[in-house]
């Protein structure tokens, strides 16, 4: 099968490369058109995803393309942002058309859920790795960004924090534990939810915000610098689940809440008046800490005494001086 047989088997005819909302042209030409409405600006963001370093070699396509979209839509959802399409350009070693099928109904599965629409991308021979470019839109000036948190402010999480890394030794088949345990910390590796309904209902209401991928600390460093406030989270008030704390105990899934990536699930800073509204609108929403005066990111134990964690979180080019 050529590249454009390809191209146009799995993804030009894929439900999720069909018309929606605001896409005037998808896969087929030099490049799709979207729509924006006056008054929006257009949300991008480009996620890639390796083999061997973003995923296991072997991994099963399925569920391989709905994280790759999930992963990629994430980033709209902590703008506050509305999906609207997607690109994927695919690097293959060799085309195999039950992976290329796998792929493209979990790809279709995730789209389905984000709404969002595949309007092109690119395919070539290599060793395998998918980038995702997703687009969305979001009222001008309503964007929320890692700029603007203030002293006084709430700290807060979107949900249970640490899970899909509890998962990963699973993923890795290193760790073996009880089928319940385990299909729950998978479904929340291989299947993170964005947490777009949550981005939306924090427009005009957080002053900062961010989507946990690299671990709440790594994370948190991140609004803490563009804002230039200082951060400060309570251990004791980490939302961890069920799920993790059975697996690996208490004192792992703390430093999997505060270390582990892959979560893709919001950290934000809020006015503490505006907590009630943020709850009335049926949000989920976890208080773990508060904005202070001064930089960086301060860990308490239960008594209120700074703790030093173990590990910060993930960098693909080792820590900075
Ligand atoms: P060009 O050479 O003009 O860049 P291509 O020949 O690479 O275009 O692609 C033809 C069409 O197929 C384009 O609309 C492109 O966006 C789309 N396309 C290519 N690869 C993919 C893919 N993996 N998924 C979705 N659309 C794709
Ligand atoms: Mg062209």
């Amino acid at each position: 099968m050529g590249e454009f047989e390809l191209i146009r088997h799995y993804f030009a005819t894929a439900a999720c490369a069909q018309g929606a909302d605001g896409v005037a042209l998808g896969i087929g030409d030099d490049c799709a058109l979207l729509e924006l409405a006056a008054g929006e600006q257009l949300a991008v963001s480009t996620d890639t995803l390796v083999e061997a370093v973003h995923f296991p070699a072997e991994a099963d396509a399925r569920l391989l393309g709905q994280r790759a979209l999930a992963v990629a839509v994430s980033d709209l959802a902590a703008m506050g942002a509305t999906p609207l399409a997607f690109t994927l350009a695919l690097t293959l070693p060799s085309v195999s058309s039950d992976w290329l099928a796998g792929l493209t109904a979990g790809l279709e599965r995730m789209a389905r859920r984000c709404g969002v629409q595949l309007v092109g991308g690119d395919t070539c021979r290599g060793p395998l790795s998918l980038t995702l470019t997703v687009f969305g839109r979001v009222p001008r000036g309503m964007a929320l960004t890692r700029q603007g948190a203030r002293v006084g402010d709430l700290l807060c999480v979107g949900g249970a924090l640490g899970d899909a890394a509890g998962a990963l030794p699973l993923v890795l088949g290193q760790r073996q534990v009880a089928d319940s345990i385990a299909a729950l910390l998978l479904e929340r590796y291989w299947s993170p939810q964005p947490q777009l309904a949550l981005g939306l209902s924090l427009r005009g209401l957080a002053t900062a915000a961010l989507d946990i991928s690299d671990g709440l600390l790594a994370d948190c460093g991140h609004i803490a610098r563009a804002s230039g406030v200082a951060l400060v989270i309570e251990q004791a008030r980490l939302p961890l689940s069920a799920a993790l704390l059975a697996c690996v105990g208490e004192d792992a899934a703390c430093q999997l809440a505060l270390s582990g990536g892959d979560d893709y699930l919001l950290a934000f800073t809020l006015a503490p008046e505006h907590l009630p509204d943020l709850q009335a609108g049926g949000q989920t929403v976890h208080v773990i800490g508060h904005v202070e005066a001064g930089q960086g990111v301060r860990l308490l134990d239960a008594a209120g005494r700074i703790l030093t964690p173990l590990h910060s979180g993930y960098q693909h080019f080792g820590t900075p001086p």
